[in-house]
């Protein structure tokens, strides 16, 4: 062997050195400049004179964005497609082909006129994630999938068509794209007649981890680093009629009058009293009210509300809707009037795993962050893939709580954190799942 042929084969044996002898994993750490200048011209694409950003699912801007993560994500050396449903999934293959994927990722779809960081942290992240990864030549166990849920925003539905599959309802649903879900999922590359091929079963993923702004107050007020995700809390609605009698305001006494706008008056100051009476992190609002037939001069003889209760515990909202009916019956007493409750779509509380809990509360200890745990109030992607795989959901900041709004934000160094987190959580939970 010649000089020239001992240095060729000294430099040939170089990748295989770093893949035997990887920079030990605990000390890999994200690219955080890298992440948030990503998260800057993502941002471009819809943005708004407020500074905020409008990119509902399957508009042109969702659809201009989405090829600008499929770029990264093969820079990152992803193997990238898109699935029946439209979402965007880049994978790589690991070292142990028995294992099922380990999936990370988030949506990159907006409210209309919201923020840049809603989605967008938890995708760009999970990019810069596997892009770390390959910088280092680290390579999983499991194999990684990388993705990016289409139409978050209107439902969870990239998630939903994978986790449960998608309806006849459910594709006829128009939009603020103004195009049904079927006619957005053919726009953005998916196949709405295909559907069923992408559902995916129990056990088909090791695990599923998403990082997502806190969208609350919580770990701003509290100044924490990094939140732990108890779980996305269940949302039960009711359609609340209250039906009295129309009469003459001026001719009818105080004392023979069945007001249902004063009795909706009672029960709305009931249900804030009945949430608060229990400790707990449940909420309960009354969010909507129509009163009929809505002159200055006719007693309102009938009143359309609502009533919403959130909390993780599906038990404990059974308890505050009872709670609730106690003091309806009372008032219905009272004001001669009568209420009818009729429950509407919810959705149930879906918990993340304690693994995946404990794991990213190591992985932010070690990095010397301070964490809390605490429940999602809004609804997520984790959420729907509870159903079909352990979950875990890692929160950062967002200043004063703001959230679907061109003032959301959450500070690049907080963002970075997250993603190492993120990053630190997969390794781990690589090492530790079957
Ligand atoms: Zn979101």
């Amino acid at each position: 062997m010649n000089r020239r042929d001992f240095n060729l084969s000294l430099l040939a044996a170089v990748p295989a050195l770093m893949l035997r002898f990887p920079q030990s994993n605990a000390q890999l750490r994200v690219d955080g400049s890298r992440l948030n200048s990503h998260l800057t011209e993502l941002a471009k694409f819809g943005k708004t004179p407020e500074g905020g950003t409008n990119r509902v699912a399957y508009s042109d801007i969702d659809q201009q964005a989405r090829q600008y993560a499929m770029q990264l994500m093969r820079d990152a050396k992803l193997e990238v497609g898109v699935d029946a449903a439209g979402n965007i999934i880049g994978r790589r293959a690991g070292t142990d082909a028995a294992l099922k994927p380990l999936m990370i990722g988030s949506h990159i779809d907006s409210v209309p006129q919201g923020g840049s960081y809603d989605g967008q942290v938890g995708s760009m992240s999970a990019i810069e994630v596997a892009q770390s990864l390959a910088d280092n030549n680290v390579r999983l166990k499991h194999p990684l999938e990388v993705i990016i849920f289409q139409n978050e925003e209107g439902g969870t539905i990239g998630s939903a068509a994978i986790s449960r599959g998608l309806s006849e309802k459910d594709l006829n649903i128009v939009t603020n794209s103004k195009k049904t879900i079927r006619e957005g999922i053919k726009f953005i590359g998916g196949d709405p007649d295909r559907l069923a091929s992408i559902v995916r079963k129990k056990g088909d993923l090791a695990g599923y981890l998403e990082l997502h702004i806190e969208q609350g107050g919580v770990l701003y007020n509290e100044k924490i680093d990094i939140g732990v995700v108890e779980g996305i809390v269940g949302i039960n609605w009711w359609e609340v009629t209250i039906e009295g009698f129309a009469n003459h305001a001026g001719t009818t006494p105080m004392n023979q009058r069945h007001d249902a706008l004063l009795a909706a008056a009672k029960y709305i100051e009931a249900v804030n009293r009945v949430v608060t009476s229990i400790p707990g992190r449940q909420v309960g609002t009354v969010g909507k009210i129509q009163s009929f037939p809505g002159a200055f001069n006719v007693i309102p003889g009938k009143v359309a509300t609502s009533l919403e209760l959130r909390d993780l515990d599906s038990t404990k909202v059974e308890t505050l809707f009872e709670k609730t009916m106690v003091e309806v019956r009372r008032i219905e007493t009272e004001t001669g009037t009568k209420f009818d409750f009729k429950q509407v779509n919810g959705s149930k509380p879906a918990l993340t795993d304690t693994r995946f809990r404990q794991t990213i509360d190591e992985s932010a200890k070690q990095l010397g962050l301070t964490t809390k745990a605490l429940p999602s109030g809004a609804g997520h992607d984790a959420q729907e893939i509870a159903d079909i795989c352990p979950v875990g959901m890692i929160f950062v900041p967002s200043r004063d709580g703001i959230s679907h709004s061109p003032r959301e934000f959450s500070k690049p160094e907080d963002i970075a954190n997250g993603a190492n987190v993120l990053l630190q959580s997969l390794l781990r939970l690589d090492g530790k799942l079957g």
